[in-house]
């Protein structure tokens, strides 16, 4: 149950109808916004008159019952759409950022060519896996603490905020000074990780599991939302289906419909969505066209020798066509790229 406050309501009065609540059991988020402030009840609501609620607390202007399970993650308690910062960069509605880098980072000349190049191209955070969830066991691994060191050298010398992933909570040390943790599709579910992650003070971009659905998603973003950290930018990455001549699925109403559901930034990966190469700018472009607030995009200086996923990674030139299409599409959406 939501209740939004009259746009006087001071200080005071909204403290003491908080903790009127949380003395009966209820546990409560506030969410301030620029039309109007809400206190969301979590708990038992059922046995709520809401009506009386309304007529007895002068700074109650009306209340919502909220029927979904994902709460601080939901537009109806927070209307104002989420704008994630990060070094200089904003990701969320209004802008379209592109995030482009390796699948893996290989050596120290391979991330920073391309961290140069796509940021001459128009990227804005640069991506690298150092730790890399395969399939299989015998599939090159990452290089691991190794990797992180050189995506944070390249980081250094071209500016570009970077983005890597995690794949448990024992690493976090070690993502210091890693702009964004990536959680992968496959820790979607982790819920240790994301109560571990809830209780940072860094972005999170958390990832579509491959046969997760949409309220899955929301659900896992209101673990780290709710234990604390509201800087969760989620990422449709394309979904497991009967089709076998594409990697994954593009689940392009999924991108439309976290941004009606959700305040939190939306944004997706052509590149793990499709697999192959010349999908990734048609499929951006769509990606764009229903509303996303960025991309993904895995970009390779030669990736015929790419040690993990070269098959959809964009080459240089490739990825540098496709950033002066968008650009010109930014302009029709009313985005700043
Ligand atoms: C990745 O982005 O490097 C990755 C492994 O993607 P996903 O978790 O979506 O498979
Ligand atoms: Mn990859």
């Amino acid at each position: 149950m939501v209740f939004i406050l009259n746009h006087g309501a001071t200080k005071e009065k909204i403290d003491s109808f908080i903790s009127g609540w949380e003395q009966k059991g209820f546990s409560t988020i506030l969410s301030v916004g620029t039309e109007h402030t809400a206190v969301c009840l979590i708990g038992n609501t059922a046995e709520i008159d809401m009506d009386h609620v309304v007529q007895t607390t002068d700074i109650v202007m009306y209340g919502k019952r909220i029927t979904e399970q994902y709460k601080a993650v939901n537009r109806t308690v927070h209307e104002d759409s989420t704008i994630v910062n990060v070094g200089g960069v904003s990701i969320g509605e209004g802008f379209f950022t592109v995030i482009s880098g390796p699948c893996s980072v290989e050596s120290r000349e391979q991330i920073l060519e391309i961290a140069q190049s796509v940021r001459e191209s128009g990227a804005r955070i640069l991506r690298g896996g150092a730790f890399k969830p395969r399939s299989s066991p015998y599939a090159f691994q990452g290089r691991q603490a190794e990797g992180l060191e050189m995506l944070l050298m390249a980081k250094k010398a071209t500016g570009l905020p970077v983005v890597s992933e995690i794949m448990n909570q024992t690493q976090i040390d070690l993502f210091e000074d890693i702009d964004i943790i990536q959680i992968g599709a496959r820790n979607m579910q982790n819920f240790d990780l994301l109560k571990a992650v809830g209780g940072l003070k860094k972005p999170v971009l958390l990832k579509r599991g491959l046969a997760n659905t949409i309220e899955e998603l929301l659900l896992s973003a209101e673990y780290i939302v709710a234990g604390g950290n509201d800087q969760v930018i989620l990422c449709e990455r394309g979904i497991r289906s009967f089709e076998t001549m594409t990697r994954n699925t593009l689940d392009l109403s999924a991108v439309a419909l976290l941004k009606q559901k959700s305040h939190l930034p939306v944004i997706a990966d052509p590149s793990h969505a499709s697999g192959i190469r010349s999908l990734v700018p048609p499929l951006a472009k769509a990606i764009m066209a229903v509303g996303a607030d960025g991309i993904m995009v895995e970009t390779h200086n030669d990736p015929a020798k790419a040690l993990c996923d070269g098959a959809q990674s964009l080459d240089l030139d490739q990825f540098g066509a496709l950033m002066a299409d968008l650009k010109k599409r930014a302009i029709i959406e009313n985005k700043t790229i």
